[in-house]
């Protein structure tokens, strides 16, 4: 990794080992690096004799797929989250609005340990450990359980593998070094495809369903992105109801493999007339800063923002914030 991140960890590693009350935060709908890396790092802090409890702002239950991960039984509703933590550590989270509903804690904290991979994020924290190169906050919270002196054992590495053969898309962005952690993370048990198939590759029947109603109305605009090509699909209540917000992540996953389109987008309805949208690019576009420009975030390849309002306008908003990145 090219930037020096020693004196942040050692700094995290010396507020985690003085505390004895710890509160871990992964962003709102968490997907399995943040709430991977918030377990991982959980784990072993309670193993360590700590109070420890783990949470998100919203929505108010465990992604199903993710709940294996919590070995010890460390996860809080948010409601639990004490209003003025004594240490709080922020995971995969570019931004205190990506907190949710529990934000505020960071204002009321004693000490903010932030632990991420975002380039946006802004160092919110009293402590930040941000590695922009990093394919995965997993593996900056690796670095500070080695900075810690913890041995890795299989309930720790599985969830730091959930978070990384996620954020990699299956290792296929990850640099040597990476895929020298994954065989690191491996040798301690952990089972690969026990682990990455309930994530990625595991749905109800519905979903076909669902899938066979959202990409016949899928739409591709070649001249869309300065020319390169932008396909989109709209997931609405309607469409999802009755099955998890796995099915409907999982969506963009299938739209972006559009060959004719640098950009893929995935309108997904929240609540009525409430968007989380889902961004991704090939190579070309950066639609974090697409993202960034709607007032959401994320990677130079993945990101979102969410919107409200008519579908057609939070596409047309977005074709407008395409247009200018693509063609800057
Ligand atoms: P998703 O499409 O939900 O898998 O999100 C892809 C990436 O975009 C995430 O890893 C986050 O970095 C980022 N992201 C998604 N939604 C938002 C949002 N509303 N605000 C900021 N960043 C977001
Ligand atoms: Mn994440
Ligand atoms: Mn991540």
């Amino acid at each position: 990794m090219s930037n020096d991140l020693s004196a942040p960890l050692r700094a995290a590693a010396a507020a985690l080992t003085d505390a004895s009350d710890v509160t871990l935060l992964a962003h709102v709908n968490p997907d399995a690096d943040a709430l991977g890396s918030a377990l991982a790092l959980g784990l072993a802090l309670h193993r360590r004799g700590k109070a420890v409890r783990v949470s998100f702002g919203a929505p108010d239950s465990v992604p199903e797929t993710l709940r294996d991960l919590d070995a010890a039984g460390l996860l809080v509703p948010a409601a639990e989250v004490p209003a003025e933590p004594e240490v709080l550590v922020a995971l995969d989270t570019g931004s205190v609005a990506r907190l949710g509903p529990l934000g505020d804690r960071v204002g009321r904290a004693g000490t903010v340990v932030v632990l991420d991979h975002h380039v946006s994020n802004p160092g919110y924290g009293t402590v930040n450990v941000v590695d922009a190169t990093a394919e995965a906050t997993a593996l900056v919270v690796l670095r500070l359980l080695d900075e810690l002196g913890v041995e890795l054992d299989e309930p720790v590495a599985r969830c730091l593998y959930a978070g990384l053969v996620t954020d990699t898309r299956s290792f296929r962005h990850a640099g040597p070094e990476t895929h020298r952690v994954a065989a690191r993370l491996l040798a301690t048990g952990v089972d690969a495809e026990a682990v990455a198939r309930p994530l990625m590759d595991s749905h109800p029947f519905g979903y076909l369903g669902m899938l066979s109603k959202v990409l016949a109305r899928a739409v591709l605009d070649r001249s869309a992105a300065g020319g390169l090509g932008f396909v989109h699909a709209v997931v609405t209540l309607a469409d999802s109801e009755g099955l998890r917000p796995e099915e409907v992540e999982s969506v963009v996953d299938l739209v972006r493999t559009t060959s004719e389109a640098e950009v893929a987008a995935v309108l997904k309805e929240l609540r009525p007339s409430y968007w989380s949208v889902s961004l991704r690019a090939v190579s070309r576009v950066d639609v974090g800063e697409v993202a960034q420009r709607l007032g959401g975030g994320g990677h130079r390849l993945a990101a979102g923002f969410t919107a409200t309002g008519e579908a057609s306008s939070v596409l047309a908003d977005l074709r407008t914030a395409l247009e200018s990145v693509a063609t800057n």
